[in-house]
């Protein structure tokens, strides 16, 4: 058996360790500490916007962001159904109910037409909605213009999912810094990782105040243990976030290998009747975290996306479906969906080709020559 290739394993730098080592040396085992500190200041001049939290993970930045905005039990939240599960699970964790909105064809995410039929309907239904949660799925700038647009006239705050396109950008702007407050992950298949951990970030002083606080068991100014609020174990630990600074440092390489990626995947499949690629747009800059490809099999003389990643397999090659839509997960269906199928269409017939930015030549040599194999039959 060749060596396996997987879809985005972790990439580490090298440099990882000696921030490890600090936080041995210093003995700050702890969620505190100088890597904490580092690692929350140099991703804040990343994104040019000091105002950031570390956390335990991306998924707990979602949470927070949520409380943060004072989303409570019965509350309606606007979210993508083409997303990965966590990006809406801390909707229902506050006891708040998820309203899914399908994607446009050309961004995959968020349609902003089909958001403002939501909102104008829930309205008409009696209930304005309290927030937006928008997503850039495989590192792909949503349409924020539009969106934005669009929150304002209603007035609904948004809550920008960057998991997957830390590097990616929109209007000459990051993305991470373009929510009323923002998310990031450092998970262990993002665009870099810490392990595991998270980013919250916003313009807004206080809220990024406040959630510290609660990430942190909301502990009053007291001289013992004194609560006002309901806390959270949220924070990051100092030796995970040595991690993120040793990540961080090789943020713009990464970006640029995950591009190279997919710039040798379109020019070796490109070309192939029934193979297209999710493509960045005008001025909306992509990390190409995953790159992701649909399969027309009408046009392939009858070869899916299946049949490709099963041809994949055989051959020791981790590929994957596109996220499955949150409006046909068993456990979202009450939820009320604004739908037209665009993303069902993308999850059937879509593919992740291995992205990492450790994907050296020979490999990626060897995922497309397989695919080209599978396709000529
Ligand atoms: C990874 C991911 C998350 C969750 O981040 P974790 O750090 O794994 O909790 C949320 N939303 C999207 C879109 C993701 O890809």
């Amino acid at each position: 058996m060749q060596e396996k290739i997987w879809l985005s394993p972790p990439h580490m730098s090298g440099e990882e360790q000696k921030y490890i080592q600090l936080a041995f040396d210093e003995n700050y085992i702890a969620p505190a500490g100088s890597n904490l500190i580092g690692f929350e200041k140099e991703l804040g001049e990343y994104l040019g916007i000091p105002h950031v939290l570390a956390l335990t993970s991306g998924t707990a930045a979602i949470h927070l962001a949520l409380i943060t905005l004072g989303i409570k039990a019965g509350d309606e939240v606007l979210a993508p159904s083409f997303t990965f599960a966590a990006c809406v699970n801390p909707i229902v964790y506050q006891g708040a109910i998820p309203i899914f909105v399908d994607s446009d064809s050309e961004s995959w995410n968020m349609s902003p037409e089909l958001l403002e039929k939501a909102i104008v309907d829930r309205i008409g239904k009696g209930k304005k909605p309290k927030a937006i949660i928008v997503v850039h799925l495989y590192g792909m700038p949503a349409k924020m213009k539009p969106i934005r647009e669009i929150a304002d006239k209603y007035e609904i705050p948004i809550i920008e999912d960057a998991a997957e396109a830390l590097g990616s950008e929109y209007q000459d702007q990051r993305c991470g810094t373009l929510g009323d407050i923002s998310i990031i992950s450092f998970n262990g298949n993002k665009i870099i990782t810490s392990s595991g951990g998270g980013a919250l970030i916003s313009r807004n002083r206080e809220w990024i105040q406040k959630a510290r606080f609660l990430a942190t068991q909301a502990k009053d100014d007291f001289p013992y243990y004194h609560h006002t609020h309901i806390g959270y174990n949220y924070r990051m630990s100092n030796v995970v976030a040595g991690i993120g600074r040793g990540q961080l440092e090789v943020i713009e390489n990464r970006v640029k290998k995950r591009r190279a990626n997919f710039d040798f995947y379109l020019s070796q499949l490109g070309k192939f009747e029934g193979i297209s690629f999710l493509r960045q747009r005008p001025r909306a800059y992509s990390n190409y975290w995953l790159t992701t490809i649909l399969v027309d099999p009408e046009k392939t003389n009858g070869v899916s996306g299946e049949d490709i990643r099963w041809a994949l397999d055989a051959e020791n090659i981790e590929s994957r479906h596109l996220w499955k839509p949150m409006h046909m997960q068993p456990v979202f269906e009450k939820s009320p969906a604004y739908v037209d199928g665009t993303s069902e269409k993308l999850f059937n017939i879509g593919l992740c080709l291995p992205s990492g930015s450790s994907l050296i030549d020979e490999q990626k040599e060897r995922v497309v020559s397989t695919i080209v194999k599978t396709l000529n039959g």
